[in-house]
This record gives C-alpha cells, structure tokens and sequence, in this order.
C-alpha cells in the first residue's frame, strides 16, 4: 500500500515519502513525510490497522 497525504503546496493528495510513523498524545498515529512530487511536509492521520500495514509493509518507518 501506498501511503498518501494531503501536500499543502500542490493542493492536492500526493504519494508520501520518507513516511515515519508517529502516535500522536491522543494515542492515534499518524505518518508523517514529504510529498513526493514537492518534497514539502505533509502528515495524515492513520488508523491502527492502516499504521501497522504501513510499517509492515515498509512503507513506513516507525518513529523512534
Ligand atoms: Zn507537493
């Protein structure tokens, strides 16, 4: 899976790189990156499933 985020810059969803799994002080998680056309930062929140899918599959890293 792919993980895509909404890059602020080109206005519109955009595939995320570099993502690293973050949880938030809420207990969510969330994937922060760069949008891979732009290289601006951009962040989506994830649900537990979708974040351990991530980091499973290695589109993600998580967060140390
Ligand atoms: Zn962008």
């Amino acid at each position: 899976m792919t993980i895509e985020g909404r890059c602020m810059k080109c206005k519109e969803n955009k595939t995320m790189k570099d993502a690293q799994m973050t949880i938030t002080s809420r207990g969510g998680y969330m994937a922060k990156g760069k949008c891979a056309d732009c290289g601006c930062g951009m962040c989506r929140i994830m649900s537990k499933d979708n974040a351990d899918k991530a980091v499973a599959d290695g589109e993600a890293k998580k967060a140390a």
